[in-house]
C-alpha cells in the first residue's frame, strides 16, 4: 500500500510555500497526500483585500482549491478552522513560553493528528517563531514517538536568517527530541511545476519581496530541505522510487 503522506501546515499557504516540489513528487508517485490547514480563521493579507474575516477565509481557502487544481485536485485538504494569531492573541512572533489559550490549541491538533493521521508527518520546523508555526510544531514534538516525522523549512522565514541559524535551529530541537536528524534536499529534477507560478495562486498572500524569497532559497539549495531521522527519511526515498 502506498505511504500516506500528511502535511501540518500552520496557514492556507505554509504547505505550498515550503513543499510545493515535493508535493508534486507525491502526486506523481501516486502517493496520497493530505494537507491539515490549521489557523484557517483570518484576516491577515500581504495585499489589500477588501473584506473582513469572513471574506478574507473565504479567499484563502479559494486560493488553495486553485493550487489544487494544479494537481487536478488530488489533495486531500482539511481546514481546522482555529482563528490565527492576530485574531486570538494580537502578536504574531512567540514572545515567550505558551499562554494558556495556546496550550489549549497545541491539545486540539494533537488530538486531531492522534485521531485522523497515519503515515508520514510532515511538520513546520518552526524558524522565524511566528507563534501560530510554533504551535503546530509543539503539538507534532509531543506527539514525536507515535509518528513518522520529517519536518519542513518555513518559507520565506528559512531565506530570511543565516545557515549558521538553520543549524542552530535544527541542533536545537535536536536536542529537545533527543535524536539526531540528517537532511535531504530534492525536488528540481524531473520537476513538473513552476514553484514561481503556483505560490503565486496565494495571490493574497504573496507580493513580488516574498516570492523572491521563496525562489532564491529555492535556487540557493536547488530544491526543498526536509530534516528528519534517517529511518524515516529512507521510507520516504523506498515510496517514491517504488
Ligand atoms: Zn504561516
Amino acid at each position: 500500500m502506498s505511504l500516506k503522506i500528511n502535511i501540518l501546515s500552520p496557514h492556507i499557504d505554509d504547505a505550498a510555500y515550503g513543499l510545493s516540489l515535493h508535493i508534486a513528487r507525491f502526486v506523481s508517485s501516486k502517493l496520497p497526500v493530505t494537507i491539515i490547514n490549521c489557523f484557517t480563521v483570518t484576516k491577515w493579507t500581504a495585499v489589500f483585500v477588501p473584506g473582513g474575516v469572513k471574506e478574507v477565509s473565504l479567499l484563502r481557502a479559494q486560493e488553495d482549491m486553485a493550487f489544487n487544481k494544479v494537481f487536478n485536485s488530488a489533495l486531500n485538504i482539511t481546514n481546522l478552522a482555529l482563528l490565527d494569531a492576530p485574531l486570538r492573541n494580537g502578536y504574531v512572533l512567540q514572545p515567550g513560553p505558551f499562554v494558556e489559550n495556546e496550550l489549549t490549541l497545541v491539545e486540539e491538533i494533537k488530538s486531531y493528528l492522534v485521531a485522523n493521521v497515519e503515515g508520514l508527518l510532515l511538520c513546520p520546523l518552526g524558524i522565524g517563531n511566528h507563534i501560530d508555526h510554533a504551535i503546530c510544531r509543539e503539538a507534532v514534538l509531543e506527539l514525536y514517538k507515535k509518528f513518522d516525522v520529517l519536518f519542513y523549512e518555513d518559507l520565506p522565514y528559512a531565506y530570511r536568517i543565516t545557515p549558521k541559524e538553520i543549524e542552530l535551529h535544527v541542533r536545537k530541537l535536536e536536542d529537545k527530541l533527543d535524536v539526531k536528524l540528517m537532511s535531504q534536499v530534492d525536488g528540481l529534477q524531473n520537476c513538473t511545476i513552476d514553484k514561481e507560478q503556483v505560490i503565486r495562486l496565494y495571490k493574497s498572500q504573496m507580493n513580488d519581496e516574498i516570492c523572491s524569497e521563496i525562489i532564491s532559497y529555492m535556487n540557493l539549495l536547488t530544491g526543498e530541505r526536509l530534516w528528519g531521522e534517517p529511518r524515516v527519511m529512507e521510507q520516504l526515498g523506498n515510496a517514491l522510487n517504488c
